[in-house]
């Protein structure tokens, strides 16, 4: 550890929680402590957690105490399976009813505000208190540890936008708390990755942190100039699906296993991989999660269901049930790590990213990956776009050894997967954008 990396750490850091009266520290070593709980305990919890902001969200949400009512659940009194049948929150609700929605114990002022994209590109808005942030950082500073990212350290980060340190209070604060190196995936080019390694070699980042097709592209870049000095101890791929063959070219360009995080704006982090890689912890201190199938039920373990998540924190705006629009894949693996936390088996993709074929049945975008993109000679990159039913454009940015023969492949390919019914229309691009957060999107559908 460097010296100034420990004084960050040890000095710093809970000085600057001092300053800000932030419980943001003692609550992480509570996490340290409760993550080693058994799950009975830790469920136990939930449960009266769960209690608390439902009863808290009748009382305060004019929306959940109509909910309730029309409904005639009694929020004093019921059972997980009575909770099961209230209708889920949606994004449209959200965007309709966010007045109704938010807690009547605090002034509009006092919430802090996220906006998203969301995952059809209409925007949301969603509200926290301040309690919330504090508790959700803690959070995220637990999971940054099963990463070996203790706080205090410098780190490398591939992200679309990053912070701009304006006033003196930013700029100190980015030199001894927030000690990060950024990379603008916005814009990325031969001049700023050069730029970003020179800063690296100068700087020695000990954690690398970024979206995962970020981090792809530049495990990509290093192996294509035989760049193999950028060592750090750990790697966080967050905000977005890393991709099996991702995963296996970023561990090897840098000598180092990623862990793979999954969380949003709207609730915080959702779910992280552990040193063992295989799987995440679903973050049940301080959510509630369902996978759902599409008649409502639970999906059994191994089953893909769509998630849906009560956050037990949020007074500000109560998420119950609310939809995120994602499907994921539960599992009764225990985790030899011994952290109480359950599993989620995996993160199967986001709702939008379904493609559909003629018969309106449903094509993971994803799960065509390693049949195309991985699998064709040539393909630099790859994007699915499906604007109409009947029509499915394959934006492809070719490499050397990109050939007729490919294109007649991949036609072939999604061929077979989709059946009769769809045109493919192949388009030749220089370069697939990412969306405005930094993200790249694999498939999108606007049927
Ligand atoms: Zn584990």
């Amino acid at each position: 550890m460097s010296v100034m990396t420990s004084l960050s750490r040890h000095v710093f850091h809970p000085l600057w929680d001092v300053k800000d009266r932030s419980q943001r520290l003692k609550l992480l070593r509570q996490l340290e402590r409760t993550q080693w709980e058994p799950r009975a305990v830790l469920e136990g919890r939930q449960r009266e957690r769960l209690r608390g902001i439902v009863r808290y969200a009748a009382g305060n949400s004019p929306y959940y105490a109509r909910l309730f009512r029309e409904h005639h659940f009694d929020p004093e009194n019921f059972t997980l399976a009575q909770f099961a049948t209230l209708p889920v929150l949606t994004k449209s609700i959200i965007r309709s009813s966010t007045e109704e929605i938010l807690s009547r114990q605090f002034q509009r002022s006092e919430l802090g505000e996220h906006r998203t994209g969301g995952s059809t590109g209409v925007a949301l808005t969603t509200y926290f208190d301040p309690d919330w942030r504090v508790i959700r950082t803690a959070d995220y500073m637990r999971s940054d540890q099963w990463a070996g990212l203790y706080h205090g350290m410098k780190v490398a980060a591939l992200w679309g936008n990053p912070p701009v340190a304006g006033s003196f209070k930013e700029r100190v604060r980015r030199l001894l708390i927030d000690r990060f190196l950024y990379l603008d995936t916005i814009d990325l080019n031969e001049r700023s990755i050069g730029a970003f390694i020179d800063a690296w070699r100068r700087e020695r980042p000990e954690i690398l942190l970024g979206h995962a097709h970020s981090l792809y592209m530049l495990a990509r870049h290093l192996e294509d100039r035989r760049i193999s000095d950028l060592r750090p101890q750990g790697i966080i791929s967050t905000s977005m699906m890393l991709l099996a063959h991702e995963r296996r070219v970023i561990e090897a360009a840098f000598g180092c296993k990623v862990t793979d995080r999954y969380g949003c704006e709207e609730v915080g982090l959702i779910a992280c991989e552990c040193e063992v890689h295989n799987g995440m912890h679903l973050d049940i201190e301080h959510l509630y999660v369902e996978f759902i199938r599409a008649d409502g039920t639970a999906a059994a373990p191994g089953e893909e269901g769509a998630i849906v998540i009560t956050d037990l924190f949020n007074k500000g705006m109560p998420f119950i049930r609310y939809r995120i629009e994602d499907v994921g894949v539960p599992t009764d693996r225990v985790c030899p790590c011994g952290r109480g936390a359950p599993l989620l088996e995996r993160v199967a993709g986001r709702v939008a990213d379904y493609l559909k074929r003629a018969d309106g049945s449903l094509v993971a975008g994803v799960s065509l990956v390693e049949r195309t993109l991985t699998a064709i000679d040539g393909i630099e990159q790859l994007q699915v776009v499906q604007p109409s039913r009947e029509e499915i454009v394959l934006n492809i940015v070719r490499a050397p050894g990109y050939s007729a023969a490919s294109e007649a492949a991949l036609l072939a390919e999604f061929a077979s997967v989709f059946g009769p019914g769809i045109r493919f229309r192949p388009a030749y691009v220089t370069s697939i954008p990412q969306e405005r957060s930094g993200k790249y999107r694999f498939s999108i559908c606007r049927v």
